[in-house]
């Protein structure tokens, strides 16, 4: 018998199970998949460790967070700098000085904010949708050139007909500082992340290519409670209809050069070019001296229901949708839903660490 039955070794079945262990409690975790680290899965491919379900870049603020990662694994000092190319021009991402001064030629902070200011869209209302509200934060130059079509291909769907609250708010940095993360603490496990989760599972049960769902019966007379991390809708039955999410095609390439592109990220905001990043593992593992370089392509594809989940989607139909699995989901107090599939909202990975703590310590013991 086991004291915990946890579907999923992604990163919060992970942590749950960790923190579990280490209080005493006797864990089994299970994954249909042939492997664990769930969408943080990384394998070495050619000398590079290649991150499979899409880049995956670790950065917190939070002390505890990062000590407890910091247990498992050592982390490299990459910095994220993603570099946007539109008609064959570069421009630094998150929007900073060198973005302005590859747009406009400015070179003080007062020149960017006046050239913003001037082509502002001033409304006396809420924007109404996406293109109003990024018009609105940061004009039309940067809206047409390394927005717009990025948008359209990432949603498919034109900004105009996308929820204003997609984008919140667009950081504009008036420094030349090309650190996509603010966070004090950033970094990419040393020996991949499949490395660091082999450290989190040390000593606990995990059984691989097994579906909960196909062997539900048997699993759970095993265990004194349930930690689910799958996709809420189909623990109920897809009773009130399927939740929809973004998904991604991945096409990947090994080439027999050392280097590609000379970035990991390079996001390609032109209409015409299907893909929204091409990523370059490599540049992941700053010093990495393989003679092969590992890339692949992510392409925004159509959701059909066994494609695989990336990003929930957060409009009315999808959020009321999970409004009523969550209801159902409250009346099961023998089952503990966590993790970015069971919550239907999209997580980083110190988020998750810090949910499945945070859910540990009310749930767990
Ligand atoms: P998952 O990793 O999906 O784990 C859930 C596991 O449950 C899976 O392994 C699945 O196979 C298993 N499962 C599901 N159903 C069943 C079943 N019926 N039976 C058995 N097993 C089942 N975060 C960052 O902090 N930085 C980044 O740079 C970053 N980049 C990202 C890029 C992409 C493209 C995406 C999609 C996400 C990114 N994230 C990033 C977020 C990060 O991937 C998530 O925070 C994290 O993986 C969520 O962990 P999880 O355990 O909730 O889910």
């Amino acid at each position: 018998m086991y004291d915990f039955l946890i579907i999923g070794a992604g990163l919060f079945g992970a942590t749950f199970a960790r923190l579990a262990t280490d209080a005493g409690k006797k864990c089994l975790v299970i994954d249909k998949r042939e492997h664990i680290a769930g969408n943080c899965f990384s394998r070495d491919i050619k000398g590079v460790d290649v991150h499979v379900y899409g880049p995956h870049i670790f950065h917190c603020n939070d002390d505890r967070i990062w000590s407890f990662v910091n247990r498992f694994a050592t982390f490299n000092n990459f910095r994220n700098s993603p570099i946007a190319i539109h008609q064959g021009k570069a421009y630094s991402l998150p929007f900073n000085m060198y973005t302005f001064n590859q747009m406009w030629g400015v070179t003080k902070p007062e020149e960017a904010l006046e050239k913003i200011e001037s082509q502002r869209l001033v409304l006396d209302r809420e924007p109404a949708n996406l293109e109003e509200q990024a018009l609105s934060l940061v004009g039309y130059d940067i809206y047409n050139t390394l927005i717009k079509d990025y948008t359209k291909k990432q949603w498919k769907k034109n900004p105009k007909e996308l929820p204003a609250s997609i984008i919140k708010r667009l950081p504009v940095r008036l420094t030349w500082d090309n650190n996509y993360f603010n966070d004090k603490y950033q970094g990419i496990p040393e020996k991949g992340y499949t490395a660091m989760f082999e450290e989190m599972l040390k000593g606990i049960e995990i059984r691989l290519n097994v579906d909960f769902f196909k062997n539900k019966e048997e699993l759970t007379t095993m265990a004194e409670r349930v930690v689910f991390t799958g996709k809420i809708d189909e623990y109920f039955d897809y009773q009130y209809g399927e939740l929809e999410y973004r998904t991604l095609e991945f096409q990947s390439e090994i080439y027999d050069v050392e280097n590609v592109q000379g970035n990991a990220v390079v996001n390609y905001s032109d209409a015409d070019v299907p893909w929204t990043r091409i990523i370059e593992h490599k540049h992941f593992q700053p010093g990495n001296k393989a003679k092969k370089s590992y890339v692949t392509k992510e392409i925004p594809a159509e959701w059909k229901k066994d494609s695989t989940p990336y990003y929930p989607i957060g409009d009315e139909k999808n959020t009321d949708l999970f409004r009523k699995y969550k209801h159902l989901a409250e009346s099961h107090d023998d089952v503990i839903f966590g993790g970015r599939l069971a919550e239907y909202k999209y997580y980083d990975m110190h988020q998750i660490i810090g949910s499945a703590m945070s859910i540990f310590n009310k749930k767990g013991i």
